[in-house]
């Protein structure tokens, strides 16, 4: 650059004038100069143009003065170069401003040389690039944030399934998501800074969009809309949008952003959701229904939750009473248990359907049998006194059929010791809890009993005997007394005698009576049957009875000729029974009543009266041997409780029946049935 005659020139120069060439210089340019030494040790002098501060002599300290404490060794390392290689020394770099601050300067310094090519002297030029510096700093920040959020907005972008692009005013795309290209099926090179229809868009479509933005420029405002279009590889699909304006620093519209976004599954939800919606209506309806039912079924159970509460009540209570009526029954049967034992009563229980029989240690013993043998029914039937045998086991039967109470007496034979035991047995028919019917009862041994009225019956038996003899002889002299007494027409005695006749045949009726209960007993009672017209006996012993001198009002009512076979004086003295009774317990003048009545079988005999009547409780014991109803006013009425017994007993021996209907304080009826056929009698049995 500089010759070697001008550094010469240069070097021989004074110092005034390289001074005064340096003022030229730095009143020609702006920039800041500076002169340096050969070696750089040296700054000779700066003008720093205000930007550094001056320097007038030579100073050695320039490089702390001037650079920038990080950038010295630097600048050093460019300067050794620029000595070593002789060449323009070239730089950018900090300085100290002036202000302290720090600044940018470049810096060019030139050497200047001698003859002999050797640097004597530099000098050079410093601009003040700060603000240079400053602006490409700030570019460069720019630079890198706008890049960060490019890739920050790609990510975004890139990574939503939603469409987003941004249109410029002539309607041409100037961004376009991944999602977007994707949906072309086109690159970034190939979309981008195209139109609608460059891009695919039907017409219809792009004009409606290039409609819409040009909308928006004129208003600002967003646009939202729904359109349905193909994609290229998912179909047809209905998509949601919304474009919005981009404005710039005046408020005026320089772009149009918009985002997209499918909606085709929410569509189809939706539908489906309304689909499903009227559906769940309908269910809900149903359910309505239901509910309702739920609430009448619901009211009905707690109702019959109720009753059934009730009803549980009621058994707890059952159980309570039952528990209760258990215990009572079990108290019961163990008393009942004791009673029998104490009473030394045999027990048995038989089933009608089964013939299971069970019979306590006692009746076994009744029967001959010993305590531990085991004895089925016919065995124990076996033992029973052959003209009894017969009876027993119809009675049972009875029992079993109607219910009917057994109760006999009956003697029974001894199966090992052959002994005769009397028995009395009573027994009922029992519906158990399992349906079937039971015969239960007990038996109790009587022989004793039996045997004392055996002597009883013996010695009554053997006085009416040898009463009836003088008895008979005295009636037929007041018979034959009598007689003559009314030859002699003495009028005084008849009437006496009559009396001691009646009272004679009363003596004689009595008497007959206890004879024949004693031949009751040792059925050796015999029926001397007949056929005799039953009207007229029973007009006979109405007149007898009205001979008795009673002073009631006796009829009989009209009743045709009724023939029977049967024992006359035996029916008559079951008529006289029946009437004397009527007599005897109503009062004088009182109305008795005959009645006579047949059918196909039967002819019914009744004798009613007003009397005392019977009470309820008493009836069914009157036709018992020996029993009498006891009151005050029967204790005076003469009696031994036999007539009715024996009524009873001939009319059951002639296979008929007797019965009662009475009313206490009102009157009695007694009545009886005779069989008018002589096979259904029963003679046959006994005799
Ligand atoms: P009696 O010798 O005691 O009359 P009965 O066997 O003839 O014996 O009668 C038995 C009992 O029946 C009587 O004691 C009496 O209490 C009652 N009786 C019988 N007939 C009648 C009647 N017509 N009116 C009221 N009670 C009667």
């Amino acid at each position: 650059m500089t010759n070697r005659s001008d550094n010469h020139l240069f070097n021989n120069q004074s110092a005034a004038a390289n001074e005064a060439r340096f003022r030229a210089l730095v009143a020609a340019t702006s920039d800041i100069i500076y002169s340096m030494s050969a070696d750089w040790r040296v700054m000779q002098q700066l003008d720093g143009r205000g930007f550094l501060p001056d320097t007038a002599g030579p100073i050695t300290d320039w490089l702390p003065k001037y650079v920038a404490v990080e950038d010295q060794v630097k600048v050093q390392t460019a300067i050794d170069h620029a000595i070593a290689e002789k060449r323009i020394f070239e730089l950018e770099h900090r300085v100290l401003q002036s202000d302290g601050t720090i600044g940018w300067t470049f810096s060019r310094a030139v050497p200047i040389l001698n003859d002999q090519g050797e640097i004597i002297e530099w000098f050079g030029t410093a601009t003040d690039i700060t603000e240079r510096k400053r602006i490409a700093d700030e570019l460069r920040e720019a630079q890198d944030r706008s890049e960060q959020q490019r890739r920050l907005y790609e990510t975004i972008t890139s990574s939503t399934p939603d469409l987003i692009y941004v249109f410029d005013l002539q309607y041409r795309f100037t961004y376009a998501n991944n999602a977007l290209l994707t949906m072309w099926g086109k690159t970034w090179d190939t979309a981008v800074g195209k139109g609608l229809l460059e891009n695919g868009y039907e017409p219809w479509h792009a004009e409606m969009h290039e409609r819409e933005i040009d909308q928006i420029v004129a208003t600002k405002q967003p646009f939202r809309g729904e359109v349905s279009f193909p994609h290229a590889i998912l179909g047809k699909r209905v998509y949601d949008y919304i474009l919005t304006p981009v404005l710039n620093d005046q408020g005026q519209v320089e772009a149009v952003a918009g985002t997209t976004r499918d909606v085709t599954e929410r569509k189809q939800w939706e539908e489906a959701l309304a689909q499903s919606s009227e559906e769940l209506q309908a269910i809900n309806e149903e359910m309505i229904a239901i509910n309702e039912e739920q609430v009448a079924s619901n009211e009905e159970l707690s109702a019959t939750n109720e009753e059934l509460a009730e009803v549980n009540q009621q058994l707890i209570e059952a159980q309570k009473d039952t528990y209760l009526a258990t215990k009572q029954v079990e108290g019961a049967e163990e008393r009942l248990r004791l009673a029998i034992d104490a009473a030394q009563l045999g027990s048995f229980s038989m089933s009608s359907t089964e013939d299971a029989y069970i019979s306590s240690p006692r009746v076994k013993e009744f029967f001959g049998f010993t305590a531990d043998e085991t004895v089925p029914y016919q065995m124990a039937i076996n033992q029973i006194h052959p003209d009894y045998r017969e009876t027993v086991i119809r009675l049972v039967a009875e029992s079993f059929e109607t219910g009917k109470r057994f109760d006999m007496e009956y003697p029974v034979i001894g199966y090992h010791d052959g002994k005769t035991r009397w028995i009395r047995g009573v027994g009922t028919m029992q519906h158990d809890s399992d349906g079937k019917n039971y015969f239960t009862g007990v038996l109790n041994d009587i022989t004793e009993r039996k045997q004392d009225e055996q002597r009883k019956n013996d010695f009554i038996a053997m006085v009416s005997h040898e009463l009836k003899t003088p008895l008979t002889s005295l009636a037929g002299i007041l018979q034959l007394l009598t007689r003559k007494i009314g030859e002699a027409a003495n009028s005084a005695l008849p009437g006496g005698i009559d009396r001691a006749h009646l009272q004679v045949k009363k003596m004689i009726t009595l008497i007959n009576g206890f004879l024949n209960v004693s031949r009751l007993e040792s059925g050796k009672i015999q029926l001397d049957k007949e056929t005799f017209d039953l009207t007229a006996l029973l007009s006979e012993l109405l007149e007898e009875a009205a001979l008795l001198g009673s002073d009631h009002r006796i009829s009989i009512a009209p009743c045709p000729p009724v023939s029977i076979l049967a024992d006359k004086d035996k029916i008559g003295s079951v008529v006289s029974n029946l009437l004397s009774n009527a007599i005897k317990y109503s009062p004088k003048g009182k109305e008795i009543m005959i009645r006579c009545n047949t059918d196909d079988k039967y002819v019914y005999v009744s004798v009613k009266d007003s009397g005392m009547g019977i009470k309820a409780q008493n009836i069914d014991f009157l036709f018992d041997r020996y029993y009498r109803v006891e009151t005050n006013h029967t204790q005076n009425i003469a009696g031994f409780g036999i007539g009715l017994y024996l009524s009873a007993e001939i009319v059951k021996h002639h296979g008929g029946e007797i019965g009662v209907e009475s009313e206490s304080g009102v009157g009695s009826t007694f009545w009886f049935k005779l069989p008018k056929s002589p096979a259904a009698s029963l003679s046959s049995v006994d005799q």
